[in-house]
């Protein structure tokens, strides 16, 4: 199972505004802003709002209104940076062997730049 929720984590001090971010995007459900170590030209993390460990508590237990708008944000997101003709990678690391360090889901958005076959 999910391990309990971390409100001391990076992601949710940036939330409550504890934490300064760069910040692209935000509504209702999501908030995204840039990645403090990018790793391609354009590098932009998207998060719920709500207490979400990782994809799969959030893809388990949030609700549909949840999930259709941070979906839709990270869309949004991408669309807004103008990236959907040239392509983009979006990419979330679950647990211990996807290689997560932030314990509140996020999606990595790559673009910028051709991407080649993987990014680790
Ligand atoms: P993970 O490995 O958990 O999928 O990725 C965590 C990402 O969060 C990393 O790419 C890392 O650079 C980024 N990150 C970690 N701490 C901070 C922070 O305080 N601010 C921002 N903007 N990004 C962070």
């Amino acid at each position: 199972p999910t391990q309990p929720y971390d409100d001391d984590n990076i992601f949710a001090r940036i939330l409550r505004g504890e934490v300064p971010a760069s910040k692209v995007y935000e509504d209702d459900w999501a908030l995204a802003f840039h990645d403090v170590a990018p790793q391609a030209k354009l590098h932009i993390l998207v998060i719920p709002k709500g207490r979400y460990v990782s994809w799969d508590d959030f893809s388990a237990t949030a609700s549909a209104e949840e999930i259709t708008g941070f979906i839709r944000a990270v869309g949004h997101v991408a669309r807004e940076h103008d990236l959907v003709e040239d392509g983009y990678r979006l990419l979330a690391n679950v647990g211990a062997h996807g290689g997560q360090e932030v314990p509140h889901l996020h999606v990595h958005l790559f673009g910028g730049q051709p991407l080649g076959r993987m990014i680790a």
